[in-house]
């Protein structure tokens, strides 16, 4: 049994002082509050939270970070001439390198307080010949390795277009018969224990047959699996949606599909009012990624409507473009004021922007995980972040503002330790295993930039 006298923690109904959690096989079993002295062997913590759910993260595009910000030719660059050298990258990539760089994506995590992580996974062949399971296992080692919790989201991609029905020869590494697809969730899912748990998803609608994707839902309800589609990201699946269907792709979608609490819908960019209410209401968790939606010049998700909806919202690193949980909210919330000429836009429900939107981050991560417990309860798992109290960023703020301050103010979040299923992997600051993780990351780059 692990003890942690927090003397402030943000339980589910909001901070507590003096808050004995005590962990047994990973889990927290027990809450106390107004402990004011600690037994024997308990570790006093200054301010204890919980670890966020990265809801969306392709971890091998951590290779590419930093690498995109130059003008590629003599047009526009866009998400388009991006995802050319998205797919420069995969046709280096195997499951040695993608290992290694995965486990510095994870380890990176770790260090901003994400503990869990949603891996959306469509690069199911590596350049060597690495089939989808051993993939996967290069996805499993790299989680096992850094500690942090996975839910491995296999994606059907099927073609490269709404009207082509064949993938491009660059997407060949992603591309998978349905059949065989399942087949290999089925041997995912059986092959998953302890800190490794599997969902279900489908690329996106120009990536998928309808038939497929109706085989694919029925498996999630069969499995009990959360499902996750990337939807309405760019202006243009806006127009190919449109001009293929004749209707626009969340529309699409609600019309034909039970959507529920189980979908998780990444982006959702391009929504009108009606789609907005809907899929509010259909009770999904839409995940929204601010850091990679701007830096690919994505557009803006019409948050504040969708939220007074009561719609649920979760928060993604996307391509890595920044790891950092806290960045992600300041921008979501940065992004509606700029558009809006107005502050506090996500104040929906709470008066304190960082409170709510911490709050539905945590909610919102752990459905899009499947994780029916979270947040520091009895039953949920034992991840949790230890933040120093005596930071200067967080010097004198009190329930109300201390999550404003940790998304609002400063330049690095205070965060002393982070545990995941009862183990420490974050102590004074750094993960334990950074050194090596970095020293592998680094020579995983260089064989991707020497690979023909
Ligand atoms: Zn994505």
């Amino acid at each position: 049994m692990k003890r942690i006298l927090a003397r402030r923690a943000l339980l589910g109904n909001g901070w507590a002082e003096d808050v004995l959690l005590s962990i047994r096989d990973g889990e927290i079993v027990e809450v106390t509050a107004g402990v004011p002295s600690p037994p024997a062997g308990a570790l006093i913590a200054g301010i204890v939270i919980p670890g966020l759910t990265n809801a969306h993260s392709h971890a091998f595009q951590r290779a590419l970070a930093g690498r995109t910000e130059h003008r590629s030719g003599a047009g526009r660059d866009s998400f388009w001439t991006w995802r050319e050298r998205m797919y420069e990258l995969t046709g280096r990539l195997d499951a040695g390198n993608l290992a290694a760089v995965a486990r510095q994506a994870y380890t990176e995590m770790l260090a901003s307080g994400y503990t869990s992580v949603v891996e959306f996974h469509y690069l199911f062949r590596g350049r060597t010949g690495n089939d989808a399971d051993a993939m996967f296992g290069a996805l499993r080692t790299a989680a096992r390795d850094s500690g942090i919790r996975l839910i491995y989201v296999p994606v059907l991609y099927e073609r490269a277009g709404f009207d082509r029905p064949a993938p491009e020869a660059r997407q060949r590494r992603f591309a998978m018969e349905v059949e065989s697809f399942l087949a290999h969730h089925e041997r995912a899912a059986g092959a998953a224990s302890g800190r490794v748990t599997v969902g279900i998803g489908a690329h996106s609608l120009r990536a998928v047959s309808e038939a497929s994707l109706h085989q694919v839902a029925a498996r999630a309800a069969a499995s009990g699996a959360p499902l996750h589609l990337h939807i309405a990201e760019q202006r243009r699946e806006l127009v190919d949606c449109l001009r293929a269907c004749g209707v626009r792709p969340v529309r699409w979608l609600l019309d034909r599909f039970d959507v529920d609490e189980a979908w998780c819908l990444v982006h959702a960019t391009h929504v009108n009012d009606g789609e907005t209410h809907d899929l509010a209401a259909s009770g999904a968790v839409v995940c929204l990624c601010p850091s990679t939606e701007g830096n690919l010049g994505d557009g803006l998700f019409p948050l504040e409507r969708f939220l007074r909806a009561g719609g649920r919202m979760a928060i993604g690193s996307d391509s890595q473009a920044t790891i950092n949980p806290f960045e992600e909210l300041r921008w979501l919330e940065y992004g509606q004021r700029l558009a809006s000429e107005s502050r506090n836009v996500a104040a929906v429900e709470d008066p304190h922007v960082g409170r709510e939107l911490f709050r539905r981050a945590l909610a919102g991560g752990a459905q899009a995980a499947g994780q029916a417990r979270f947040g520091l309860a009895p039953g949920a798992p034992a991840d949790l972040v230890v933040l120093d109290a005596e930071d200067p960023m967080l010097a004198g703020h009190g329930p109300a503002t201390l999550l404003d301050a940790l998304l609002f103010s400063g330049h690095r979040v205070p965060i002393e330790r982070v545990m995941v299923h009862g183990e420490w992997k974050v102590m004074d600051g750094e993960h334990v295993d950074r050194v090596p993780t970095a020293r592998d990351f680094a020579a995983a780059l260089t064989e991707l930039g020497a690979a023909p």
